[in-house]
């Protein structure tokens, strides 16, 4: 999608939830994000499979993630991601 102004671009949010800063974030700049997920499928759904993703590492393993095989994982979604159903 197209980036306005004051909106996150799709590659934004995407670095937010990878580097799980999104909880950190300020109140406007979560409502940003939460807009963009509301208008951009993509994001929304790779938010969703980053935060199964953690979720079932924490069920499986039952405790916190480790942070750099979490990101590890990340990139092969992102990679699976890629070459589907990108506008
Ligand atoms: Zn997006």
């Amino acid at each position: 999608m197209k980036k306005m102004p004051g909106m996150y671009s799709c590659e934004e949010v995407h670095n937010l939830v990878t580097r799980g800063t999104v909880e950190d974030m300020g109140m406007m700049d979560r409502l940003r994000f939460k807009m963009h997920l509301m208008m951009c499928h993509h994001c929304a759904r790779y938010v969703r499979q980053i935060r199964a993703l953690g979720e079932s590492i924490r069920r499986v393993f039952g405790m916190q993630p480790d942070p750099e095989h979490c990101r590890r994982l990340e990139e092969k979604v992102m990679a699976h991601c890629d070459g589907h159903d990108h506008e």
